[in-house]
């Protein structure tokens, strides 16, 4: 289930949307629709769109330095394939969302917003098979992810590279998010994202 491309959930954001659209007509400027097969098994669940990325191409992750990060992990463990250099890849068994389906302003959705769209974010997790994978890049993501399964926010702590067992054989892991600021900062470097990657390939090769 993917919001309907004129959501009226979130007025601020329904407003920003309007907004940027005015300034940049060619962006997708609508809720950005989960990407990939219902029958992935690796969901990566990210923050919102960003400006020029996903609210741009309608796709998440694509177009920004977010993107870049995550597609080379993805590409370097056979999770996405960029054969013909397209601006989106062809992904692999993997899946991608984003807890909050429209453009933030400066990138910062309110619990408001969160919580409105949680609902899509439910609708995503309850498509998955049982041994499937949940990757949640930050905290918000993961508590997002948290609040979808019905689940206790104390019984499932944000921690990065932490793995949390869910029912039916699910596994959520925990990431700091690939943003150019957590790379800059050194918050995550690229060689921890992609120790990331190499567990979940690990994983959905057994
Ligand atoms: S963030 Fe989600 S709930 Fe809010 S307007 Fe966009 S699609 Fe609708």
């Amino acid at each position: 289930l993917n919001p309907p491309t004129n959501c009226q959930g979130c007025k601020r954001l329904v407003d920003y949307r309007k907004s940027v659209e005015t300034r940049f007509p060619d962006y997708h400027c609508k809720p950005v629709n989960t990407f990939g097969e219902t029958s992935s098994r690796l969901l990566i669940v990210g923050l919102a769109p960003g400006l020029h990325g996903a609210n741009a191409t309608g796709i998440p992750f694509t177009g920004d330095a977010s993107g870049e990060l995550l597609f080379h992990c993805l590409e370097k463990y056979g999770l996405a394939d960029f054969e013909g250099h397209q601006v989106a890849p062809r992904f692999l068994d993997c899946r991608i969302t984003n807890a909050v389906k429209c453009l933030p302003p400066l990138n910062k959705p309110i619990a408001a917003e969160i919580n409105a769209c949680n609902k899509f974010l439910n609708a995503d997790i309850s498509e998955l098979a049982s041994n499937t994978i949940i990757l949640a890049l930050g905290r918000i993501a993961h508590n997002a992810i948290i609040k979808a399964l019905q689940k206790k926010q104390s019984d499932f702590r944000f921690g990065h590279h932490v793995e949390h067992a869910l029912e039916d054989g699910k596994i959520l892991i925990d990431s700091y998010h690939c943003s150019r600021y957590n790379i800059q900062t050194g918050r995550l470097t690229v060689e921890q994202f992609e120790q990331i990657f190499s567990k979940i390939r690990t994983l959905l090769d057994q």
